[in-house]
């Protein structure tokens, strides 16, 4: 199987050169040419299997260049007791007969990053390998949070890389922080800088799009690359756990065999849901897959409407993974809604980078309302859902679960739909515990706390431990004090480097 340019499908490589590229050289991403289909009875196979063997059985499809050997070696070396706190890897919770949270986030980072970003760098390393490149790798990364810490704790000590992780000063919430400013690993660098995640993002983009330093990074024997969801190499492992949800599903006898559901997704760059697309695509019984935003609309707008419109404000909220008015990888969805139409995709981002718009026609607008159902719900609905789903239900969610699930609510009360629904739950709430707990306590009971007390008040709460990987840092030293302002990024860049 190739892989082709969404902005240009004359662009054609294996998903070795897909994944160590990133992105494609026109600016467009990667997407099979075709998408692989499983059969019902194949997809039912997979209900008696473990996550490991669920996850061959998907990247197999996907990564024909790769030998079973080396798909197998990275979904073991991703997927394991050391990195997970399950042995399921992605727990199925059933809270209600109609609702099942998907739980996404019992790895070393607690947020459903750590899915992909668990096995990309051994997915980059074999690819580099077998394209035949002899460059050490430097990943850098802009991060507003929960990505910069899942990409440190991925690549670290992974043989043949680098990683540089750039996170706003004031930006990123406490945890957050400790996390990334404690890493350990032999590779790994945290800066902080002085502004916020677009002054780290622009940052980051100048130096990729530096002619004249990637040259000399080339000369240097380094290669840029990026950890950040436009890579198909993290866009795939993220379909394995639909997959995997529905096999629970199976094996639990809680749907039958070839039955629909839907799933919800809270989304900010589209990169959680367009995986659940694929899987529909392959084959995946799915009725509905509903697009949950917070305040930061853009995309139901787009998917009500068919205008895609990033000319308002950006709005901070309480579940600021999804604080994002560009969705990356909507192209990749607009790609296969318009029948690979390279040509349109290429002239609605342009204009997206022109004029911050661009409108769909009826026909495509047509097409997504089939598959996909939006809605989004501001800071107070979300707090009020991590309310009653506590006081209901005696389960906790964090502050992203939450839109899911609010917007699941709306979805349910519009059209009545039945249908047996799996919600991704994204984060664990000890990741955001002063949003949640806001939610569940009064503001007496929360103020002058430190992190490590609302950790322990969460865990009284909720009823559940607190994950090692955060109750741990409390005795981790901090290793990283680097600090520069948005224009001396690429100096910091050349210095870990040692660049001559
Ligand atoms: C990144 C993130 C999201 C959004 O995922 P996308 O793939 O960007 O749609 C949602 N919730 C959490 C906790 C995240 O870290």
């Amino acid at each position: 199987m190739l892989y082709q340019s969404t902005r240009d499908k004359n662009i054609l490589v294996k998903s070795a050169e897909a994944i160590k590229l990133g992105i494609s050289p026109d600016g467009g991403l990667f997407v099979p040419q075709e998408v692989p289909k499983l059969l019902s009875s194949n997809i039912i196979d997979l209900a008696n299997m473990s996550y490991n063997a669920r996850a061959v059985e998907i990247l197999k499809l996907f990564l024909t260049d790769f030998t079973s050997d080396e798909i197998k070696e990275c979904v073991n070396k991703a997927y394991n007791k050391e990195k997970f706190e399950t042995e399921n890897i992605a727990p199925i919770y059933k809270l209600t007969d109609n609702i099942y949270f998907l739980e996404l986030w019992h790895g070393p980072t607690c947020a459903f990053k750590d899915m992909a970003l668990q096995i990309l760098p051994h997915l980059l390393t074999t690819s580099a390998l077998k394209t035949g490149e002899d460059k050490e790798i430097v990943i850098l990364v802009a991060t507003s949070g929960d990505t910069g810490k899942a990409a440190l704790e991925g690549f670290k000590d992974v043989k043949g890389t680098k990683i540089i992780v750039f996170y706003p000063e004031n930006g990123v919430s406490e945890i957050q922080k400790l996390q990334m400013i404690t890493q350990e690993g032999n590779n790994v660098n945290v800066v902080a800088v002085e502004g916020n995640f677009d002054d780290a993002q622009n940052g980051v983009k100048t130096i990729f799009t530096d002619d004249e330093y990637n040259h000399l990074l080339e000369k240097n024997n380094f290669k840029l690359s990026s950890a950040n969801s436009i890579n198909w190499g993290r866009l795939v492992p993220q379909i394995i756990y639909y997959f995997s949800a529905y096999g629970d599903l199976v094996k639990n006898e809680e749907i039958k065999p070839e039955e629909k559901i839907n799933i919800v997704v809270p989304t900010g760059n589209f990169g959680n849901i367009l995986a659940a697309y694929y899987a529909r695509e392959m084959g995946l019984p799915i009725n509905k897959l509903i697009c949950a935003s917070n305040e930061n609309n853009v995309l139901t707008d787009f998917i009500k409407k068919g205008v895609y419109d990033r000319n308002r404000e950006f709005k901070t909220t309480i579940s600021p993974s999804m604080d994002i008015l560009i969705s990356s990888n909507l192209e990749r969805l607009l790609f296969e809604v318009t029948g690979h139409d390279h040509i349109r995709v290429k002239q609605w981002m342009e204009e997206l980078k022109d004029n911050g718009r661009y409108e769909i026609p009826d026909i495509t607008k047509k097409k997504i309302k089939e598959i996909f159902w939006a809605g989004y719900c501001d800071d107070q609905a979300t707090s009020q859902t991590i309310k009653d789903t506590e006081m209901n239900y005696s389960y906790v969610i964090d502050t992203h679960t939450a839109v899911g699930k609010h917007v699941y609510d709306q979805y349910v009360k519009e059209t009545g739909d039945d249908t047996k629904t799996i919600i991704a739950s994204t984060a664990s709430p000890f990741k955001f515990n002063e949003s949640v707990l806001s939610a569940l306590a009064a503001p007496e009971d929360i103020q002058g706390k430190t992190e490590f007390e609302l950790l322990e008040m969460l865990s009284q709460k909720s009823g559940s431990r607190i994950p090692k990987s955060l109750a741990e840092l409390q005795n981790k030293v901090i290793l990283h004090h680097k600090k520069c302002n948005k224009t001396e990024m690429k100096n910091i860049v050349s210095d870990v480097l040692d660049l001559k």
